[in-house]
């Protein structure tokens, strides 16, 4: 995760906006009645000076709320939060008006439909629209917050019956913890989405945008429909994989609970797969593992204690990634302002982050790191933010994000994918006689793929059904049973239970109610192994992919580089063909990756009716 620095990203966590401006005609003095592409050009310029400035004391307050969290840095917190947002909804609709004004140039033009976009739920400028808006909005986050289901008939809240359903193997219980927080989370937010629905397209429609599935759309460097056709085109090219893992895994759910609970034949049952929404299954690999794949030989946290690694040590390993392919050393503001342990004596947001706090060179993680391998590996993903963002730096305010919004995740994702053996043994953690031998490759592909690729068909869904609620082909009476039937057409997957007629089933997905596009994290789990390629091909490797590591390999620091410092200043195409060489978003690298498992799934499915 990170910490965009642009007020929009913040305007976007913080939904929609008390706008009771009525425009703001006069205001500035100036008559926007009929604006000029130099006017445009000045408001942009006006508006990323702004921006800029308020960004930073935003995202000082936002760390020391994280790092210090008391009444007066929530109050602190709070209050900044609701001024970003009135700036980004004022933003867009100024914007708005410029959008048709003849004789832009091209990058006014990518500026204006940035801040035109730039709000994730908007709100019509007619009289009480916002209010009503944001009400709604708060109180279906709040009311998915508070959620509870039961088990065994007692009331669990969010957190623990996610942790539940990962480890119960009860089908009787997973059954009740499914439909309990289904029911109970999702139905009584039925209305209130419809409504919000109907405000926020009236909001969308107010900037331009046909409606706001349209506007989510909007960000990606292409027609609206075109992003659809395109995401559609990538999952093509993924399915096959994630069809053989859905026929192998069904194939071992049915072994372990029998005909009863899981056929051998048709769609999963969703609560057997380890997660509420059935969305990652690597809770459930103990059920899937292949026979003697469990031990690798080695185990990255007790080599990090061998050694005698600390938070600063693993930290440092991270930088020294970096450095191996040729970029700066991190910043001594970096050393000295960073969170690496949870103090001691106060309450912080463990959640691990990375920040960038001046738009310059003031980068810093926050974590709560403890000497083990997951944090290893999540602290190269969070230094893959920083170097993204200090790579950026030198661009204007509108273009201090990633490319798409795919990008940025997926960055320190590839990284996060290096943390290969080859590359244990290259930083001197790992004998080179300790590097797990071919056949222990199909258990730790296994592994990845039951997050990864299980993933995918979800990851696409949640806005598909989004997209036709907003453009109106899902009516409100078909809010349900519309998200079950994409759940199996894309993931195979069937609820436990028969759904009750009020039921409000996508309510109890927190990206719904909370109002977090989620394409991006299509695109990420995408973009992750085509980046992660094109770096192992930059460095000439030859073995399995999965196996590469490009540690100190400066050509490929080169080329990473020359995507990484483009930020968003041109259309993603372009970054993406500075560092791959293509322009085209392309899932046959994950196929490669997956390659191995992929041949030891067809040949365990064999014979058997796969496909649902
Ligand atoms: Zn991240």
């Amino acid at each position: 995760m990170k910490t965009a620095a642009s007020i929009i990203a913040l305007a976007g966590i913080t939904l929609s906006a008390p706008v009771h401006a009525k425009h703001h005609e006069g205001e500035s003095g100036q008559d926007i009645a009929k604006p000029t592409a130099t006017d445009a050009k000045k408001f942009v310029e006006e508006t990323e000076k702004k921006a800029f400035d308020f960004s930073v004391d935003a995202a000082r307050i936002y760390w020391i709320n994280s790092t210090y969290i008391n009444d007066d840095t929530d109050a602190l917190a709070a209050k900044v939060g609701a001024q970003g947002t009135t700036m980004s909804v004022q933003a867009a609709i100024d914007a708005a008006k410029y959008k048709d004004v003849a004789g832009l140039d091209a990058e006014t033009t990518r500026k204006l439909n940035k801040l035109r976009g730039g709000i994730v739920l908007p709100a019509p400028t007619t009289d009480g629209a916002a209010t009503e808006l944001n009400t709604i909005a708060t109180k279906l986050n709040s009311s998915y917050g508070k959620g509870k289901g039961t088990l065994n008939g007692k009331e669990i809240n969010g957190s623990d019956i996610e942790a539940a359903m990962g480890t119960n193997r009860n089908p009787d219980e997973l059954s009740e913890m499914w439909d309990s927080w289904h029911s109970k989370v999702g139905a009584p937010m039925k209305d209130d989405y419809a409504r919000m629905v109907e405000i926020a397209n009236a909001g969308a429609k107010e900037l331009g945008f046909s409606d706001v599935g349209a506007m989510w759309r909007s960000g990606y460097d292409m027609p609206a429909d075109d992003f659809a056709q395109l995401t559609d085109k990538l999952w093509s090219q993924v399915k096959p994989l994630y069809d053989e893992l859905h026929c192998y895994t069904r194939d071992k759910l049915n072994a372990q609970y029998g005909d009863e609970v899981q056929a051998k034949t048709g769609a999963i049952r969703a609560d057997l797969l380890g997660n509420m929404w059935a969305q990652e299954w690597g809770n459930i690999y103990d059920i899937v593992a292949p026979e003697g794949a469990g031990d690798i030989g080695f185990d990255t946290t007790k080599l990090l204690n061998a050694k005698g690694y600390d938070a600063l040590k693993m930290v440092k390993a991270g930088e020294g990634f970096f450095s191996s392919l040729g970029f700066e050393p991190l910043p001594q503001s970096f050393w000295d302002r960073s969170q690496f342990t949870k103090p001691a004596d106060r309450e912080v947001v463990c959640h691990a982050s990375a920040w960038n706090i001046d738009n310059v060179d003031d980068i810093r993680i926050k974590m709560c790191i403890k000497v083990n391998g997951d944090d290893f590996v999540t602290i190269h993903h969070e230094l893959g933010h920083n170097y993204y963002q200090r790579a950026y730096n030198q661009k204007s305010y509108l273009h201090l994000d990633g490319a798409n919004d795919g990008f940025h995740e997926a960055i320190g994702d590839m990284i996060a994918l290096s943390i290969t053996p080859e590359y244990l043994v290259q930083v001197g953690l790992l004998e080179s006689d300790k590097v797990p031998s071919a056949d222990k490759d199909v258990g730790l592909l296994l592994r990845q793929a039951m997050d990864k690729v299980a993933f995918l068909p979800f990851g696409l869904l949640v806005d598909k059904w989004r997209w036709q609620v907003f453009s109106g082909d899902i009516k409100p009476a078909d809010y349900t049973q519309a998200w079950h039937e994409l759940k199996r057409q894309y993931q195979g997957i069937t609820p436990p239970v028969e759904r009750p007629a009020d039921a409000f089933d996508p309510g109890a997905k927190y990206h719904i109610p909370g109002n977090t596009p989620y394409s991006r994290y299509f695109l990420a789990r995408i973009l992750q192994f085509q980046f992660y390629k094109a770096a192992c091909d930059a460095a000439g490797w030859e073995g399995s992919l999965h196996r590469c590591s490009f540690y100190g390999n400066k050509e490929v620091g080169t080329r990473l580089n020359a995507m990484l410092e483009l930020g968003a200043s041109k259309p993603w195409p372009d970054a993406l063909e500075a560092f791959t060489g293509t322009r085209e978003m392309d899932g046959s690298a994950m196929i490669s990756y997956f390659q191995p498992l992929m041949n030891w799934l067809q040949e365990e499915n064999k014979g058997k009716a796969c496909g649902w």
